[in-house]
C-alpha cells in the first residue's frame, strides 16, 4: 500500500468521501524501542488519532489511524507511538497548520479560514503565534547588519513613535524599538552586541539620531539618506513660495507644476510655470536654484574626487541659502551645511532609506490588520516575523 502523502509513516487504507476526506491508514511498520531500539514490543493500549491533514479541493483532509502505547519487553521502557509530521496530542499534522500560518499571514482572514478549514478563529491566532515566536526564536542568533538605516516611524497615540532598524542590504527589519530618543533608546543599544561592526548607518537629518550612532556605533560612517534629503528641500522650497505667494501656493495645479521636476515638464506645463513666474520673476530664480540642488542631491556612487567636486559646488550655494532673509531658506542652508559630510557620503553610496520607507507601509498595514496594536512586544513580534525574514518558511526544515 503507498503511504499517505505528508505522513510517510502511515500507509492508506481506504478513502472515504463525505462531507470531509476521511483516509483511514495504518503504520507502515513497526516502531523499535525509543530507548534501546529492540523491536520486541507488547502493546499496552491502542487507541484512534484522528488528524486534520491538508486539503484537497474544497475539503478537508482527515487521517484516522489507530496509535499505541507501547512497552519494550527489552528495557521495559514504555512510550508512545510517534510519526513523522504530527506532535504529540495535536489534532492536526504539522503541514495542515503551516498552511493557516502562511494563508493567514498572506491576508487571509481568521473567519475565512476557520470556514475553510473547519477550526476555530482562536486556533487560527494560537497557531499564528505559535509560528511567529518560532520564527522570532530562529531570528534571535542573527548578527547586527554591516549597513544599517534608522528611521523613526508612528506607533500608536498613546505611545507615540517607534525607531526602526533595517538591514539595507538585505532590506529586511532588523529591529523595532519604542520611541526615538537616546533615553528610550539607550537600553536597547547597550544590550546589542557586536554593533562595532556597523560600518554605515543611513538616517535622515535628526540630529538626535545623529548624536546616538556616534555614541553606540562608534565604527560606523553616517550617510545622509537621500530620500529625506530631498523631501526636506523640497519642503522648504514650498514653504519659501508661500511666503511670495500664499494665494498661488493654494493652487493645485501650480503646485503640481511647481513639484515636478524639469525634465518631466511637457512644453505646455513649461509654458503655464513661464507664465506665471512672469508675475513674479524672483520665483523663477528661486526653482532654478532647488532643482540644481535636487539634481545635486540626486547624485550616487561618485567616486571619492568626484564627490569631493561637487561638494565644492555645494557650499557656495549653501552660503546663499544661509544669507537668505527667507526663514525657510535659511534653515534649509543651515540644516545642509551641518549635515555636509554626510551628504557628501550619501554621492558615494546608493542605497537609501527608500527601502525603510517601502517596510513601514508594510508594517502600517500589519497594524491595522491587527486594529492597531496595545502592547509594543506583540507588535514587534508581528514586524519581525512578517518582515525580518521573506515570509516563507524554509524549505530544508521539515513540517512532514
Ligand atoms: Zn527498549
Amino acid at each position: 500500500m503507498p503511504p499517505v502523502i505528508g505522513l510517510p509513516d502511515l500507509e492508506l487504507k481506504s478513502i472515504e468521501y463525505d462531507k470531509k476526506i476521511y483516509v483511514e491508514a495504518r503504520l507502515r511498520e513497526r516502531p523499535n524501542c525509543i530507548r534501546c531500539g529492540s523491536q520486541r514490543l507488547h502493546i499496552k493500549y491502542s487507541f484512534n488519532r484522528s488528524i486534520n491533514h491538508s486539503r484537497l479541493g474544497n475539503q478537508v483532509m482527515v487521517v484516522r489511524y489507530r496509535s499505541h502505547k507501547y512497552k519494550c519487553l527489552n528495557c521495559g521502557r514504555y512510550f508512545n507511538l510517534k510519526i513523522q509530521g504530527v506532535l504529540p496530542k495535536r489534532r492536526s499534522s504539522e503541514s495542515f497548520r503551516l498552511e493557516v500560518f502562511e494563508s493567514h499571514g498572506g491576508g487571509v482572514s481568521q473567519k475565512y479560514l476557520s470556514e475553510t478549514h473547519d477550526i476555530s478563529h482562536a486556533t487560527v491566532e494560537r497557531w499564528y503565534k505559535e509560528f511567529i515566536k518560532d520564527r522570532i526564536s530562529e531570528l534571535s542568533g542573527r548578527k547586527v547588519p554591516l549597513v544599517l538605516g534608522i528611521d523613526e516611524h508612528f506607533f500608536s497615540k498613546k505611545k507615540g513613535y517607534a525607531t526602526t532598524f533595517v538591514d539595507l542590504k538585505n532590506h529586511k527589519v532588523f529591529d523595532v524599538v519604542l520611541g526615538r530618543s537616546e533615553k528610550s533608546l539607550e537600553g536597547y543599544l547597550k544590550k546589542l552586541p557586536d554593533r562595532d561592526r556597523v560600518r554605515v548607518v543611513v538616517m535622515d537629518l535628526s540630529s538626535t539620531y545623529r548624536s546616538i550612532v556616534r555614541k553606540y556605533f562608534p565604527n560606523a560612517k553616517i550617510v545622509a539618506d537621500r530620500f529625506h534629503v530631498v523631501r526636506l528641500l523640497n519642503q522648504q522650497f514650498l514653504k519659501a513660495w508661500k511666503q511670495f505667494d500664499p494665494i498661488g501656493r493654494q493652487d493645485r495645479g501650480l503646485l503640481s507644476l511647481m513639484r515636478r521636476h524639469y525634465e518631466n515638464l511637457s512644453p505646455e506645463q513649461e509654458k503655464k510655470l513661464e507664465k506665471y513666474f512672469a508675475k513674479y520673476p524672483y520665483l523663477k530664480v528661486l526653482w532654478e536654484f532647488k532643482h540644481k540642488l535636487h539634481d545635486l542631491m540626486r547624485l550616487k556612487t561618485l567616486s571619492k574626487q568626484g564627490a569631493w567636486k561637487k561638494i565644492h559646488e555645494l557650499l557656495p550655494m549653501l552660503d546663499d541659502l544661509k544669507q537668505s532673509p527667507i526663514e525657510a531658506l535659511k534653515t534649509l542652508g543651515e540644516t545642509f551645511y551641518s549635515w555636509r559630510d554626510e551628504i557628501g557620503r550619501m554621492w558615494r553610496f546608493s542605497k537609501t532609506n527608500g527601502i525603510t520607507e517601502g517596510l513601514h507601509n508594510k508594517m502600517e498595514m500589519i497594524s491595522r490588520r491587527a486594529f492597531g496594536f496595545r502592547n509594543f512586544e506583540n507588535y514587534r513580534m508581528r514586524v519581525l516575523a512578517l518582515c525580518g525574514w521573506n515570509g516563507v518558511i524554509n524549505r530544508t526544515r521539515k513540517y512532514i
